[in-house]
């Protein structure tokens, strides 16, 4: 079969890059010769087939935010201030604002990033700049926007100077508000974008190369790994490979209880 996108997803496609030809994830056999393939047309409204040999969910993280901790009884509001107010590590020093996160509380789609950088953190907002352009037009061709239908959040919530890499008891010290933010919201799905937000849902040190293309767990949540769209705008010929993630995802979701 051949793929069939709409205008509007073959333009949100040619903005991240991609051709819309291309073929989409393929099931194994049609991954060893390519040349046989008459890829089959799945339509992004509803979820594609889950081909045979899938290979199952690879690991549970454990859920970190501890039972006698106050975050974890807190909802939206109280947490957003908790988040405001936290000096917990030193990051707390050279913020401008934390970053919270953004979009729909009632969300089957949560995209989990990194940490706030500079535009995030002059404008409170996470994936904001070049990347969160890019993430944007990502979401569009998903039929999605950062407002609705999607919740994004960062793995830390206040920006590492000049952008180092986040320290692990930075990591440590902030994971239980994302904990608490995917409790609150239950996603169906969750875009694990970067080494930073892989490593704290999965608690897997491996390479996103090395991750990607299969579906993992957080409890009881699908999680896809993907390029973080910072990474694929230095490397833009893993844009197609995002744009597998995503069809990954979306097959994901469309295996999920409704
Ligand atoms: S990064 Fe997280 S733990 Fe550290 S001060 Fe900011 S909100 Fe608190």
């Amino acid at each position: 079969m051949t793929v069939r996108l709409d205008e509007r997803q073959r333009a949100m496609l040619a903005e991240m890059g991609i051709r819309w030809y291309e073929p989409l994830v393929l099931a194994d056999a049609e991954r060893r010769d390519p040349a046989t393939v008459q890829e089959p047309a799945p339509d992004l409204a509803r979820p594609r087939a889950r081909p045979a040999a899938e290979p199952a969910v690879t690991r549970t993280a454990e859920v970190m935010v501890a039972e006698s901790s106050p975050v974890e009884l807190m909802g939206w509001d109280e947490l957003r201030q908790a988040v405001a107010a936290c000096q917990a590590c030193q990051l707390c020093t050279g913020r401008r604002q934390t970053v919270f996160g953004v979009g729909d509380r009632q969300a089957d789609w949560l995209v989990v990033g990194e940490a706030p950088g500079e535009n995030e953190d002059l404008q409170g907002e996470p994936f904001v700049g070049s990347a969160g352009k890019l993430l944007d037009n990502m979401l569009k061709a998903l039929g999605l926007d950062r407002r609705h239908k999607v919740y994004i959040a960062n793995v830390l919530k206040c920006r590492p100077p000049a952008n180092r890499n986040p320290l692990p008891q930075e990591v440590a010290q902030c994971e239980p508000f994302l904990r608490r933010q995917i409790q609150l919201l239950q996603p169906r799905i969750i875009l694990a974008m970067g080494r930073f937000a892989v490593q704290s849902l999965l608690g897997s040190n491996d390479p996103i190369g090395k991750l990607r293309g299969r579906v993992h767990r957080h409890g009881e949540i699908p999680v896809v790994v993907t390029y973080h769209p910072a990474y694929l705008l230095r490397n833009p010929a893993d844009k197609a490979r995002a744009w597998d993630d995503l069809c990954l995802a979306l097959d994901a979701l469309g295996r999920q209880p409704g």
